[in-house]
């Protein structure tokens, strides 16, 4: 007998427009599968036991005492290990463990709590968490009973007595990296936020194999290593084996002779089958008991078993597909603000949305609601279009096994979803060929036409004169090679809310990529939230000293204000006072040779920076994806036109003391990661490392001028490295940064900005003041026609740029070859400048000129911004974004214990 043949690899289930793919002859069928986890659910202890149970309840340590018997049970019995072998990494292992127990039980609380009260809950589906560290962040968060313990304190002093030192315990955790950037980091801060704001609201997302690469930086270039980051175990997360969904792909789609209409219910007969297995990360809140869930999904193979293939000896074969499962979840996609098109990608994306979206189903029918009610008891936020399937399944879910009506079911459907959008950008913006989809997805592809075709509907009713309009907001683009699904637009079309991230960035969807809509559905479906971070991680976990000066300035022992940071505006009236400001500097001081310590210990035990002239370097940073619209080719462009006027001044005679006097100490710091594939972003990585080689090495610069690119930025190095700037780089092209985060955490850690009128700059300078913040540039609505302009004029650079430009096609910088950096010169000289650089440029230099002239003369001036911008950060917390959700789009409210 002949294996049958595997719908998984055939290319030629191309779907046409309303037709089922054509069923493949003996695909095997497997049926009557239930998720185990439901027998879990009902095996409640019977009420006789439940005093036995209570009565040995597990209590939380409160003590040191307590908790280093905790620590100890867990070195002898968890980890199996003795004090005859307890390292660092050993007790990092213990003191997690033992903190965890602690949060799990405030988390079986919190959950026994909801399930309780059945309050509306939130979800937040996100493909990336980009969580960091959790250990500190714990210490930090965790409530003990008695209100006046420092968990922190009382855990470092109980390692002290163990012989282990809290901080070297903290450096043995990998972080998190289950995120690119921006996108990733905001979820974890909005996790933070809704745990802290006692929202009841879980995380979904996928238990990546592998986080972002590991960035190593050889001969100045990047070279990436697979960030194995569970190596060592994770002792924060609970594998939940009993919670298990079945996840289906390809296939084919089967209904009912007599009723052939795709919006009827209809059977999608999958090829593919594998398992979805929870795993589940404790979320603690900030002065509260309350503990939230992030559930992330790991890809397994089934247990079903393909006998056709087994008789015929493919045991090996049959094994081996089975492992691919596993693929799956293995990998965290490297782009940021790019979308690739990958098979497997989509691939994820489905198997991360139908897992949460059963178990959100599981949820709610526990409390045997009729589905009429469940948008009363379930909102739904979409992170971007990653997870836009999700309105795709739910419709499914309720057209094809709940037997819902299609309007019934997708009046459901749009009240639940809202979605948020985080870029304008075309690269960015998510579009699936059919083929691929319909290969992968079948059945969900019918019902996108579906959707489609009841939406095109309406709008021709609405605007029978706008012939264009029913091309230009379709679902499906066509015109193309090949048809495409616009992700962005079934997202709008699917959900009650849609938001932008910082107010220009609001303004601009509803003028530029989603204007049509705003016609269709009216302005009041399209809202503004403006990103925030939170302060316990930003401030707290990462700015120890400037805490601890606040809490000293408001008479706030146990840093409360980090649940009110409006409160901070109280430190406003002491930004002249000379006392203050030597307090102040002495805690960014502080700041920055922790950070001289970081370089120093990645440039082979050799100081980057003269620390005797520490307080009078201006620290220039800029750490973020490597990005042309972020312009790091910018910043580095400035560093060389300030080390060629150094180098012109020397030529000419001119004394040390003068040229000191005009390019005052001043060290430029980089830091992030580009794409693997992206050419320009690797181009302009080793750009920064020739031109920091020259530059280190030249004695006519000496220690007026340093560069470092620091390698293998991720949240942990972003700890260090924020709270040391003095100065800050946000300097995208107008109209292309959604929002910015990093920007917020600079200014929480009185930082200042030298930045362009983009995202949430324009925010942070109404709330600082336009004195603190140094902002330069073209502004976002005239970028089209200067874009024009480089096209069809032919234009001067500016010479401070064109000497810029020379220097690099002479080779100054190059060790490879002359032209090394030709490319990048090309893009602005040939290729249309698309980022205007040369636009920008005059102004860039003339303000980093104002920049030196304050934080070289007017020292007392740049201190007073400095703590003014803390001040007056209070608007940024994350806990306001989530307010403003909560209030706005999800419509919960609070659960207090
Ligand atoms: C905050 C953060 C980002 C986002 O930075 P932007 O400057 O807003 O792009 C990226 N990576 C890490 C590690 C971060 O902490």
């Amino acid at each position: 007998m002949a294996p049958p043949p595997s719908t998984s690899t055939t290319n030629d289930l191309i779907t046409e427009k309303h037709s089922s793919p054509h069923p493949p002859k003996l695909t095997r069928r497997l049926t009557g599968f239930l998720p185990q986890e439901i027998k879990a659910i009902d095996a409640t202890i019977p009420l006789k036991s439940r005093a036995l149970w209570n009565k040995n309840q597990v209590k939380k340590f409160d003590t040191a005492d307590s908790f280093q018997q905790r620590f100890i049970d867990h070195v002898e019995t968890t980890l199996a290990r003795s004090l005859y072998n307890c390292d660092d990494l050993a007790a990092y292992d213990a003191t997690s463990m033992a903190i965890r127990d602690n949060l799990v039980i405030d988390w079986n609380k919190t959950q026994q709590k909801f399930t309780t009260r059945d309050p509306k809950r939130v979800y937040y589906l996100s493909l990336e968490f980009l969580m960091g560290r959790a250990l500190d962040n714990a210490l930090i968060n965790m409530k003990t009973d008695d209100e006046n313990t420092d968990s922190r304190e009382m855990v470092r002093n109980a390692l002290d007595d163990l012989g282990f030192k809290l901080e070297d315990v903290l450096e043995q955790e990998p972080d998190a990296g289950l995120g690119n950037g921006g996108l990733g980091r905001l979820a974890a801060c909005f996790v933070d936020s809704m745990a802290t704001e006692n929202i009841p609201a879980w995380g979904y997302g996928i238990r990546y194999q592998y986080g972002i690469f590991a960035q190593k930086i050889i001969n100045g270039y990047q070279v990436e290593t697979p960030d194995y980051w569970l190596n060592f175990g994770n002792a924060w997360e609970i594998e939940r084996n009993e919670v298990q969904y079945p996840v289906t792909f390809y296939g084919y789609v089967e209904r009912n002779e007599a009723n052939e209409s795709t919006l009827s219910p209809s059977q999608w007969i999958g090829g593919e089958r594998l398992l979805a297995v929870a795993y589940d990360f404790p979320v603690p809140g900030y002065k509260t008991s309350n503990v939230n869930n992030l559930r992330l999904w790991q890809a397994r193979p089934t247990t079903e078993f393909d006998f056709a293939k087994f008789n015929n000896g493919e045991y090996q074969n049959s094994v081996d597909q089975q492992q691919r499962a596993e693929s799956v979840s293995a990998v965290l996609y490297p782009n940021d603000n790019f979308q690739q098109g990958k098979e497997l990608r989509l691939k994820q994306q489905y198997f991360w949305c139908s897992a949460s979206l059963h178990d959100i189903i599981r949820r709610f029918k526990k409390s045997k609601r009729p589905w009429s009610e469940f948008t009363d008891q379930v909102a739904i936020q979409l992170n971007d279009t990653h997870p836009t399937l999700a309105i795709v399944e739910l419709q499914r879910i309720l057209v094809d096994l709940e037997k819902l009506d299609w309007h019934e079911a997708w009046n459901i459907v749009t009240n639940t979803f809202a979605y948020t959008n985080h870029t304008v950008m075309q690269e960015a913006l998510e579009k699936w060929p059919i083929g691929l989809f319909g290969h992968l997805l079948p059945r969900h592809l019918e019902i996108i036409y579906d959707i489609n075709w009841f939406f095109l509907q309406d709008v021709a009713k609405k605007f029978p004169k706008d012939v264009d309009l029913l091309s230009r907001v379709s679902i499906i683009e066509e015109g193309g090679a090949e048809r495409q699904i616009r992700m962005a637009f079934l997202a709008i079309i699917g959900s009650h809310k849609v938001n932008g991230v910082a107010e220009l960035h609001s303004e601009l969807i509803k003028t530029t990529i989603f204007k049509d809509f705003v016609k269709i559905f009216g302005p009041s479906k399209f809202t503004n939230v403006t990103n925030g971070i939170t302060p316990r991680r930003w401030l707290k976990q990462a700015n120890p000293k400037l805490d601890e000066l606040i809490c000293q300035t408001l008479d706030d022992p146990k840093s409360k204000y980090l649940l009110n940071m409006p409160i901070l505006t109280k430190l406003a009236q002491y930004a002249e006072d000379p006392q203050f400001q030597q307090k102040w500097s002495d805690v960014k001081k502080y700041n920055k040779i922790r950070l001289a310590d970081l370089m120093k210990s990645l440039n082979d035990g050799v100081d980057v920076i003269d620390r005797e002239h520490i307080d009078d370097t201006l620290f220039d940073i800029q750490v973020k994806r490597i990005h042309e619209y972020k312009r790091q080719q910018m910043n580095i462009f400035g560093v060389i036109y300030r080390y060629l006027c150094i180098k012109q001044m020397a030529k000419e005679g001119k004394p040390f003391k003068e040229i000191a006097k005009k390019f005052p100490r001043k060290v430029s710091i980089f830091g992030g990661k580009s794409a693997p594939g992206y050419y320009m972003a690797k181009l302009i990585i080793k750009l920064i490392n020739s031109v920091a080689d020259v530059v280190n090495n030249d004695p006519d610069v000496g220690s007026l001028l340093k560069i470092f690119f620091i390698p293998e930025y991720n949240v942990s190095k972003a700890e260090i490295i924020i709270p040391a700037s003095d100065l800050s780089e946000h300097i995208s092209t107008a109209g292309t940064e959604a929002s910015g985060t990093s920007n917020m955490k600079f200014v929480m850690n009185g930082g200042l900005i030298i930045g362009t009128v983009d995202g949430a700059n324009v925010e942070i300078t109404r709330e600082i003041g336009e004195d603190n913040i140094f902002l330069f540039g073209n502004l976002s609505e005239n970028v089209e026609d200067l874009r024009y302009n480089h096209q069809y004029n032919k234009q001067e650079l500016p010479k401070s740029l064109q000497i810029v430009m020379d220097s690099l096609e002479s080779g100054v910088f190059s060790t490879d070859e002359q032209k090394e950096f030709k490319p990048i010169v090309d893009t602005i000289k040939h290729h249309g400048d698309y980022y205007l650089v040369s636009d920008d440029f005059e102004s860039y230099i003339a303000t980093q000129e104002l920049v030196d002239q304050v934080y070289h003369n007017e020292k007392s001036e740049w201190i007073k911004k400095s703590i003014l911008s803390v001040a007056n950060v209070g608007f940024f917390s994350s806990d306001r974004c989530i307010e403003e959700y909560a209030d706005t789009i999800w419509n919960v409210e609070p659960v207090k214990s």
